[in-house]
């Protein structure tokens, strides 16, 4: 290993209780690399149970109304402090929750109250394992305009952690130019990782979560998918895109800038390599798919013209129309006379009849009808692009599978195959593409 650095960010299911802390723990001290420890919120114990960050939210809403928070306040205390007892800490939060209150009280802002959750955790992180403690307020930034600035984040992130040797740096915010707290998106505590990643120049990012990495296809649709052992950036883009989801899709981003790749790992499996997101993945031939996914809900827009191809502008003003409506298109299939346009069925809605309205004035169609009830799937993989026959494969075994093909769209670039079904397929779909390469 180069700098012998690996970042740790840990989920919330991986910081639930106490007997999930230990591991985490563990799993810690088991590297002596693993020096930058970034985690989440707890997150749900068992089946039914709240995440901290929810009970946050619901907990300031209740003091922005002007109620008391006496009782929901203690319930985020007690998981705290649950988890300090089971760990057999000598740590008292007591001075930080009464803090914290108090600024619920006095309306602190909705973002920092969701921060705390991971700001306790940190402490208690910091506490057990005798790392240094950053507030992420000090070192990640938000412009003006609330959008995160990665360059500057990165400057004093880097200047700052060559100040520690070891620390923990809770997920998920950061602060404003006004020096209030801002939150990413759910789920954020992901970039915070990448981003400390790409500060510390770290050799791999470990992201630890409940899974043992991404599988092939999803498990609610094939029985006991493959765990893919490696996946590039950009195809992890198209699956994640079309659907599966493990990681912050704004988490690649920082450590891909920087090269550094990403692994997903099991708490509660930690022997288990998990997957590992890389730049690039040119030795490794013999895979010729990497994974399939999908999505629900997508309508067509299908338009014919006698001579459309030779009207130049044609299928820009089809697309002006969409883009007056706000609506972003998926795909774009054609022929020589027709036009598709594939879109998220929730974008039209309330807008069927106005979007015909404006193709038909604008582009004058012999016919135009748009259909809903499509499902798209991917499939995804880098090393289509070497091997013959792929797509035959494809559509064999969705033909034997006595499916009809709505839409097939496959870029030059050969990354991945898009295959548009009817929704009642569209698991058949699935099952029958992964059984022919598994
Ligand atoms: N705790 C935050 C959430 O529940 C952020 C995170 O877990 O990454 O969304």
């Amino acid at each position: 290993m180069a700098n012998n650095i690996k970042v740790v960010k840990f989920g919330g299911s991986s910081l639930a209780d106490a007997g999930q802390f230990a591991k985490v723990l563990e799993i810690i001290r088991a590297d002596e690399s693993r020096r930058y420890v970034v985690p989440s919120a707890p997150g749900k114990r068992f089946a039914g149970d709240r995440k901290v960050t929810d009970l946050l939210y619901g907990c300031y809403d209740l003091a922005s109304d002007g109620e008391s928070i006496d009782k929901e306040f203690e319930e985020i205390a007690n998981r705290y402090r649950d988890i300090i007892n089971g760990l057999g800490l000598n740590l008292s939060l007591e001075d930080e929750f009464e803090r914290i209150k108090q600024a619920f009280i006095h309306h602190a802002g909705r973002d920092y109250a969701a921060s705390r959750g991971e700001y306790l955790c940190g402490l208690i992180l910091a506490a057990a394992l005798g790392y240094d403690f950053v507030d992420p307020a000090t070192v990640i930034f938000f412009g003006d305009n609330g959008v995160f600035d990665g360059e500057r984040t990165n400057v004093v992130l880097r200047c700052l952690m060559a100040d520690h040797e070891r620390a923990v740096v809770p997920g998920f915010y950061g602060s404003m130019p006004n020096d209030t707290i801002k939150t990413f998106s759910r789920g954020g505590s992901d970039i915070t990782g990448a981003i400390v990643a790409r500060a510390v120049n770290a050799d791999v990012y470990e992201n630890w979560t409940d899974v043992s990495g991404f599988l092939m296809a999803d498990p609610r649709i094939v029985e006991n998918p493959k765990r893919i052992d490696r996946i590039t950036y950009r195809e992890l883009r198209e699956l994640s895109y079309m659907g599966a989801t493990v990681l912050h899709e704004d988490s690649v981003l920082p450590v891909r800038i920087a090269g550094i790749p990403i692994n997903i790992r099991n708490t509660n499996d930690p022997s288990a390599p998990g997957t590992m997101i890389v730049a690039d993945d040119s030795h490794d031939c013999d895979k010729i798919i990497t994974g399939i996914a999908g999505k629900r809900g997508f309508s067509v827009i299908t338009i014919e013209k006698d001579l459309m191809n030779s009207e130049l502008g044609f299928g820009r003003r089809v697309l002006e129309v969409l883009e007056k409506q706000g609506i972003s298109f998926e795909h774009l299939p054609s022929g020589i006379d027709t036009m598709s346009v594939i879109i998220a069925s929730s974008t039209l809605e309330g807008r069927r009849e106005k979007i015909i309205d404006e193709i038909c004035a604008i582009c004058r169609p012999d016919n135009i009808s748009i259909e809903s009830g499509i499902a798209l799937i991917a499939v995804v993989g880098h090393g289509m692009v070497s091997t013959k026959g792929t797509a035959a494969r494809v559509f064999g075994a969705i033909s034997k599978a006595d499916i009809n093909i709505r839409m097939i769209d496959q870029g030059s670039c050969e990354l991945n195959i898009i295959i548009g079904v009817n929704e009642n397929d569209f698991e058949g779909t699935i099952r029958a593409i992964y059984n022919e390469f598994v």
